[in-house]
């Protein structure tokens, strides 16, 4: 086994997982991806596709699939305060001017990130529950009473990775006092709304967002509202319409025109982890919410997401058997830093959105809301593929 290239197998099939697999394929890697649910799916809510992953997805000839599925946000998208009256516009190009910022239903990038994959390389009804390793390989033990032996195991098993403690200490998650109401409207019920923009209103420690997705057939709307009491991160449960449209009262009447439409809505609590010194143990290493879980206010959990994912490919793409310790701790060192700095910058922009702590003077928060676009200039500008690249020059 010491002169072979490394196989992969991949503990869970979300969207970091399923975007892993593509882009270690398309290093001509053998993969297998094992998800513990009996079959695939995602919740009804939307997330946020941003150039810095865009980039990435088109690399993977998954271009096409995003204008397929993705809504395109693009000039009207701006912050607002609670009544409405413009604060700044949301940047959506990256610091070059391109523009690749899509709304997406969560369903919809699991199926488009399937539909590219070979029929044999997911296998659900795999719960990994254990795991150990020697020098030549590594092996997860499943739920079901079967075993997998691979040359690299990455645990892509979200924010409760079950392999997390294979590499570090349990911690214990950070709650951060906040839920989201999170749900779809259909663009029938809501015909005069602008689908081609990213709108956010914000208040007293609460926060508002809509932006369309399916390609304009539904608009996502979540709101940010102080939780009553501390929930586990886990938790997500039908919440009442009523109430949410009890916590938006009185504010811009455009967001009760969406929350008329609501007739079901979800709740989540928001919960991030400290970040971690180390994401690797020899051959197992840690991806996604798995290694980074971070609050929503940034829009970067699944985009940094896909970028961990391109960089480890691209990293065992050219070593053997043998080197894979080092090259997951080559892909460790690459990502920790930049990851660690958007947990952090998202817990900042949480309490800039809520108008909390030191954003209750106003004028302050409308001041930085206006100036972040510099930084999300560069966030969308960067490329993970030259870092990832010179990474694994230096690994030969
Ligand atoms: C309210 C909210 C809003 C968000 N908005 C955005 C946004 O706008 N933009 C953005 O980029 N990100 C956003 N995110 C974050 C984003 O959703 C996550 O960062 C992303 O989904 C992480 O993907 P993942 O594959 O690492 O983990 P997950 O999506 O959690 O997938 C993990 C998978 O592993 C499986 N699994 C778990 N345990 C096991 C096991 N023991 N064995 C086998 N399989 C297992 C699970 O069933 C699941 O399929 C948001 C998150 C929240 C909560």
């Amino acid at each position: 086994m010491a002169s072979e290239r490394p196989n992969i197998a991949i503990l869970g099939g979300g969207i970091g997982g399923l975007f892993a697999a593509n882009a270690l394929i398309s290093q001509g890697l053998e993969v297998a991806v094992y998800e513990q649910a009996p079959e695939l799916g995602e919740i009804g809510a939307g997330f946020f596709l941003t150039p810095n992953s865009a980039r990435q997805l088109k690399r993977l000839g998954l271009g096409p699939a995003i204008e397929r599925w993705g809504s395109l946000v693009g000039e009207g998208s701006q912050y607002l305060r609670h009544d409405g009256s413009h604060i700044a516009k949301v940047q959506v190009e990256d610091a070059n001017g391109w523009n690749a910022t899509y709304g997406m239903h969560r369903a919809d990038m699991i199926e488009l990130l399937v539909e590219q994959l070979p029929e044999d390389v997911i296998h659900c009804g795999y719960r990994g529950i254990d795991f150990f390793q020697n020098e030549k390989s590594a092996t997860v033990i499943f739920e079901n009473g079967e075993k997998v032996e691979a040359s690299v195991i990455v645990a892509a098993d979200g924010i409760h990775s079950e392999l997390r403690p294979f590499v570090y200490p349990p911690s214990t998650p950070v709650f951060h006092g906040t839920i989201s109401y999170r749900g779809l409207v259909h663009r029938e019920k809501l015909p005069e709304w602008p689908m081609d923009r990213w709108l956010m209103w914000a208040g007293a420690s609460k926060h508002f967002l809509v932006f369309p997705v399916r390609n304009g057939k539904m608009i996502n709307y979540v709101g940010f509202v102080p939780a009553d009491k501390e929930m586990r991160e886990s938790w997500s449960a039908k919440g009442d319409p009523d109430q949410l449209r009890a916590e938006f009262e009185g504010w811009d009447p455009k967001i009760r025109e969406v929350l008329e439409q609501v007739d079901q809505t979800f709740r989540w609590a928001l919960y991030d982890r400290e970040p971690l010194p180390t994401w690797t143990k020899g051959r197992l290493t840690l991806l996604g919410d798995a290694a980074h879980p971070m609050l929503p206010h940034l829009g970067q959990g699944a985009n940094q997401t896909m970028e961990d994912g391109m960089a480890l490919a691209i990293i065992l793409s050219s070593i053997e058997n043998s080197a894979v310790p080092a090259a997951l701790a080559a892909y460790d060192n690459l990502r920790r830093e930049r990851v660690a700095e958007i947990v952090l910058g998202a817990r900042q922009n949480g309490l800039r959105v809520d108008s909390m702590s030191e954003y209750a003077d106003l004028n302050k928060r409308d001041t930085e809301l206006a100036a972040h676009a510099d930084f999300r200039k560069q966030l969308y500008a960067y490329d993970v593929v030259p870092d990832a690249e010179a990474t694994a020059a230096a690994l030969i």
